[in-house]
């Protein structure tokens, strides 16, 4: 055993010299037990320090590994960095102070005790059951405050809900002002706003609401005598508002009229015949378009004059009107040419329409000072039914008003080929 000593001593200064090393209590003990490893040499001294490395934490353990220490000197500074028991204490007031609900004024009873028992032996830290009763109080503590904090918002959406319902009835009320209305003001007030410090603005808050409500109250009473003197202006604006409506609506339906004629101007025409057109579209309803045309209509004006002219067009007009039914229409559409729409169920009844009228102007003379001036017209009928579009239907009359011109005047074309 000595003498396998001495040899490790002489092996391990050998090999300090070829590492170029010097031979120092911390390089010696390294190298030499190194080189009792070879020796196959348990030396007490060197297991030892393998024994406390056994004995540190995970971590520490770890440190060592990594950084390759073999030296008690070398692990000094690990030790160093241990939690110290001053350090402890002061993390066991923090706890305290941590666990404590900030907002709920019971201090727990157990949680006091336990503080005193942490703060005399901080080392309790460590321990797992310690541990454990820790978290329960951290639990414990967000409870704690997380009840005061809903107690509170229920608080304030109570506040919330009768302010509402107080504008409501205010409003509701026509200045006339409401027992309902100070009832809700009371409970606004009754609300306890102070049960807990820390909510001094909540209880700001409602005194305002207060303070708001009153200004309410006082303003309805104001607004309530305003409005009843005003109630009677207003009646007699109304009355007004209606005597022009009235008046519009008449003004309304002349301008719907040609000043000359008495029939639709072509603007109220067209507007007609929307909704024609659109009753047609639901029911299917069967009609006629049809288009007349004063014959040598410049003639007359040129032989008798524009005033003559004119009589004979709103004549002409007045004898369309009164033959033509309260649901037909009867158009001038332009200078001397006039539009009519005529329902109708059998051809028969519309022959006779457009008979009559040719019968009336042919066996009678228009009379105008001494003059008796004969006029004939032309006309060109189409039936809706028979196109795909009013337009195309339009069409087709203005066509046949033109081949009733054509072929002589004085005649009704129908589009089935009647001629009248
Ligand atoms: P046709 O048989 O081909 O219809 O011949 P026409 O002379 O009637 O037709 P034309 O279109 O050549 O002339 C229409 C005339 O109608 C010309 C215009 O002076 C006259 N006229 C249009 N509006 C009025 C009106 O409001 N009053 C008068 N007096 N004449 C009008
Ligand atoms: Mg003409
Ligand atoms: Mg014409």
């Amino acid at each position: 055993m000595e003498k396998n000593i001495n040899s490790i001593v002489k092996d391990t200064l050998i090999n300090l010299k070829k590492k170029g090393i010097d031979a120092t209590p911390n390089e010696y003990h390294k190298e030499f037990c190194k080189v009792s490893k070879t020796y196959n040499l348990s030396v007490a001294e060197c297991e030892q320090f393998k024994e406390l490395i056994s004995k540190l934490s995970k971590n520490e353990q770890i440190e060592i590994e990594a950084k390759g220490i073999q030296t008690f000197e070398d692990m000094i500074p690990i030790l160093l960095n241990r939690v110290s028991k001053d350090n402890v204490n002061t993390l066991a007031k923090l706890f305290q102070e941590a666990v404590t609900p900030s907002i709920s004024i019971d201090v727990d009873e157990n949680l006091k005790n336990f503080s005193i028992k942490i703060g005399n032996s901080p080392a309790l830290l460590f321990e797992e059951d310690i541990q454990k009763e820790m978290q329960k109080f951290i639990t414990k503590r967000f409870e704690a405050d997380k009840k005061v904090v809903k107690q509170k918002t229920s608080d304030i959406a109570k506040l919330l809900t009768l302010m509402g319902q107080y504008f409501n009835d205010a409003i509701h009320s026509s200045g006339k002002g409401s027992q309902e209305v100070s009832n809700i003001k009371t409970q606004i007030e009754s609300i306890d706003m102070q049960k807990s410090t820390g909510f001094e603005e909540l209880s700001e808050l409602q005194t305002k609401l207060i303070d708001a409500a009153l200004t309410i109250e006082s303003e309805m009473s104001n607004v309530g005598e305003k409005l009843s003197s005003g109630k009677s202006e207003v009646e007699s604006l109304e009355q007004k508002v209606k005597k022009l409506e009235e008046e519009l609506n008449k003004t309304r339906e002349q301008s719907a009229k040609d000043h000359l004629t008495g029939v639709l101007t072509r603007g109220a025409y067209e507007e007609a015949i929307k909704k024609i057109e659109s009753e047609f579209d639901r029911n299917n309803t069967q009609y006629a378009i049809i288009f007349f045309d004063l014959d040598h209509f410049k003639k007359i004006n040129d032989t008798y004059g524009h005033q003559a002219g004119d009589i004979i067009l709103s004549t002409f007009a007045k004898v369309l009107n009164k033959n033509t039914r309260e649901f037909d229409i009867v158009g001038r559409y332009g200078g001397e040419e006039f539009v009519a729409i005529v329902h109708f169920n059998l051809k028969r009844e519309l022959l006779k329409y457009l008979k009559r009228i040719k019968t009336i102007i042919n066996d009678n003379d228009f009379i105008y000072k001494k003059d008796k001036i004969h006029v004939t017209f032309s006309a060109g009928v189409a039936i809706r039914n028979n196109h795909s579009s009013y337009e195309n239907a339009i069409q087709k009359a203005d066509m046949l008003l033109y081949e009733a011109k054509e072929s002589g005047r004085n005649k009704i074309i129908i589009e089935d080929g009647t001629v009248i």
